[in-house]
């Protein structure tokens, strides 16, 4: 188990961690490069989950526009790193109903690809979900554009890329 918090004062501030986050991902596919890594973003409305997974996105060198899969509930990205293409999925899974619609849009096959599943409101989806690699919890700070943002790992691929983004 690995958990640590950052503390940020403006958006600038998170785009800066998750550009960190990003080359340390980018590290772990170096060495495998047929890893799966599911990521799961944690906070309120408004918290900056979709910020954070925009800058992370970005930051594996996509160069579009990442915009909320609130009414698609998933969004892929190609990503080249190092060469490769790997797959990456932005979920927000605020408006699933049933896991039945989860199964019938053929998600579950999402979470074997070599790349990654980034999952705004997992919790919708408990159950049905694989456990996260990395949760990233967004919380609001006193001003209106402080947030506490607590990093937590639950495997070993996932302590890792946390433990590189620290050194
Ligand atoms: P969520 O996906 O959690 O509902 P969004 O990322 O869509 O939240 O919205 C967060 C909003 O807060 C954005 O408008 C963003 O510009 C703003 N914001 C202000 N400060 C920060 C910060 N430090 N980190 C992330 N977002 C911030
Ligand atoms: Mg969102």
């Amino acid at each position: 188990q690995i958990s640590f918090t950052q503390h940020c004062r403006q958006e600038a501030d998170t785009a800066a961690l998750a550009q960190k986050l990003a080359s340390s991902l980018s590290h772990l596919f170096q060495a495998n490069q047929s890893a799966h890594l599911n990521i799961f973003l944690k906070g309120d409305l408004g918290a900056g989950k979709t910020t954070f997974a925009r800058h992370l996105i970005q930051g594996l060198g996509y160069e579009g526009r990442v915009k909320s899969p609130t009414y698609t509930l998933c969004e892929p990205y190609p990503l080249i790193i190092h060469s490769k293409t790997l797959a990456m999925n932005h979920f927000d899974l605020y408006r699933m109903r049933d896991p039945l619609e989860w199964q019938e849009a053929g998600f579950a096959e999402y979470f074997d690809e070599p790349g990654f599943c980034l999952v705004e409101w997992s919790e919708k989806a408990e159950g049905t979900l694989p456990t996260f690699d990395i949760e990233i919890h967004l919380r609001a700070g006193a001003d209106e554009n402080e947030r506490n943002i607590i990093f937590q790992a639950s495997s070993s691929q996932g302590m890792t890329v946390l433990d590189k983004m620290n050194t």
